[in-house]
């Protein structure tokens, strides 16, 4: 069992306003894992005063980016001695695979913050211009104390998305984990005490919606970072615009790989398997409606079915698990639900569709392949996050395009051919923020976000600093030479 019992508020660890804590259920065998404090309007009221009076009063905005980067080092050194116990404490609280958590969860947010380390160091926060009446001095600022707000299903890279450009960056943070995994941020917080990152810089405080909501309105925030379902980054961006406070969403997808009929089949099938069912389904870039070629179709939909069936399903914390649980009941009965849906709108089930057998307890659903899908039916438009893919056909390689394009969302996708160039024709054309042709990839030194409900702005690369900076020109007398 993993107990805290005070949330990180100001570089020290405070005893919560409340008794109110949060239990963290295993989704694969419902047991306790885990309890931290949840935090209430107080304790955020007292994590935003400690992030504002460290951007108002303390050394981080002040300190140069190669100062702040040497401190991000520290903190990246102190997160990879514990990389095991962080990847063990989020398969047993969201219940992923071990292998990804290794890899996905731990290390590519490790990945990342070196990235940001390393642009810190060389990334120009100043330079002159000439201007109109002498030099233009043109700075890019910290924009503040930011709100971060993540999700359960990649909690600890979501929460690095948001906290290494803005330490980069020079601004302060609280981030709010979710509910279902608070454990792993509590990890981040001791590694950033330890660290010796400045008072109030990061504030870590593991709540609910409402309370998630409080966090958004509050007067003493300038910049929200939002990563969640759609539904909730619409109201989120509202109140944000009601008060023009700086927002970033990256929320739900419904991303699309095109195999084109020149496609070597052994080699796509099995490298596609990993984008549409990583973290048992649950991720936001996941492929989930598999465009094939009606010449194909058959064959692209037997070869698909063959390796979904073949995954291995059960305790994730076995190194050999390809499919875990889902996170919570409520996600169960989701995709349940959403299954049941599939065949009422006359879609067939290939392989999957129910409950594995041997799990008497967890919140497992097989990983199931639905054919006979058009992209008009929901289980094609709506997100359903968990182990579950569409095959649809296509007529050309237009009209896989068009298909690709027919969504609300615009956030992940893939093109699989023998022919690159082609492949990089399809990927100007489809309306989406990632494209991969022949694999799945997330660049951390490109821009990453979505088109459409998929998203506002960019996190990753230099763009995702630029969420965190405000930029401002100061013009100068003429015959005057600041020094940057
Ligand atoms: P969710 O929107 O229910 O919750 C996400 C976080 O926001 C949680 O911390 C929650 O407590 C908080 N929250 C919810 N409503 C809020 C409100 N009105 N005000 C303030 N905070 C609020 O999403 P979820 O079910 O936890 O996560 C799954 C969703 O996240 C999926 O839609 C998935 O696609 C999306 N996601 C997107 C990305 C991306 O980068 N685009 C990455 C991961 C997950």
């Amino acid at each position: 069992m993993q107990t805290y019992d005070r949330l990180f508020i100001g570089g020290d660890w405070i005893a919560p306003a409340t008794k109110s804590m949060i239990d963290v259920i295993s989704p694969h065998n419902e047991e306790l894992v885990g309890r931290t404090p949840e935090a209430k309007e107080a304790d955020i009221d007292r994590a935003v005063a400690a992030a504002r009076d460290a951007f108002d009063n303390g050394p981080w905005p002040r300190m140069t980016g190669p100062e702040r980067a040497d401190v991000m080092a520290r903190l990246l050194a102190l997160l990879q001695e514990r990389s095991g116990d962080m990847a063990t404490t989020i398969t047993k609280e969201m219940g992923c695979p071990i292998s990804f958590s290794e890899v996905g969860q731990v290390m590519g947010t490790f990945m990342m913050l070196d990235y940001y380390i390393r642009l810190a160091r060389e990334f120009a926060f100043e330079d002159v211009r000439p201007g109109l009446q002498g030099p233009c001095l043109v700075r890019r600022e910290a924009v503040g104390v930011a709100a971060c707000i993540v999700p359960w299903n990649v909690p600890l890279f979501t929460i690095m998305l948001k906290l290494a450009p803005a330490m980069a960056a020079g601004a302060c943070v609280v981030i709010k984990p979710a509910p279902e995994t608070p454990l792993d941020a509590m990890m981040l917080a001791e590694a950033v005490k330890a660290a010796g990152v400045p008072n109030g810089v990061v504030n870590i405080v593991p709540a609910g919606r409402e309370v998630g909501e409080y966090l958004v309105r509050h007067a003493g925030v300038d910049k929200v970072a939002f990563t969640g379902s759609t539904a909730a980054g619409r109201k989120i961006a509202a109140i944000c615009g009601e008060q023009l406070k700086r927002v970033t969403l990256e929320l739900g997808g419904k991303s699309a790989a095109i195999i084109l009929d020149d496609a070597d089949l052994s080699f796509t099938i099995p490298s596609l398997l990993p984008a549409i069912m990583m973290n048992n389904g649950q991720a936001c870039v996941a492929q989930t409606r598999i465009l094939a070629s009606r010449k194909r179709y058959d064959e692209v939909a037997a070869a698909l079915t063959e390796v979904v069936k073949a995954m291995p399903i059960g305790d994730p914390l076995d190194p050999m698990t390809q499919c875990g649980p889902l996170v919570a009941r409520r996600q169960q009965e989701r995709v349940e639900g959403y299954i049941k849906i599939g065949r009422d709108e006359g879609a067939k089930v290939a392989c999957g569709g129910g409950r594995p057998a041997g799990q008497s307890k967890g919140w497992y659903v097989e990983p199931t392949v639905f054919v006979n899908v058009n992209n008009q039916m929901r289980i094609a438009r709506e997100e359903i996050f968990g182990p579950v893919v569409c095959v649809i056909p296509y007529d050309s390689p237009q009209d896989a395009v068009k298909i690709a394009n027919d969504s609300e969302y615009g956030l992940s996708g893939s093109v699989w051919t023998a022919d690159i160039d082609v492949g990089l024709g399809i990927a100007k054309q489809v309306r989406t923020g990632t494209y991969t042709v022949n694999g799945f990839a997330m660049e951390f030194a490109g821009p990453f976000g979505g088109f459409k409900a998929s998203g506002i702005g960019r996190e990753l690369g230099p763009e995702g600093l630029a969420g965190y900076l405000e930029a401002k020109q100061i013009n100068l007398p003429y015959g005057y030479e600041p020094k940057i």
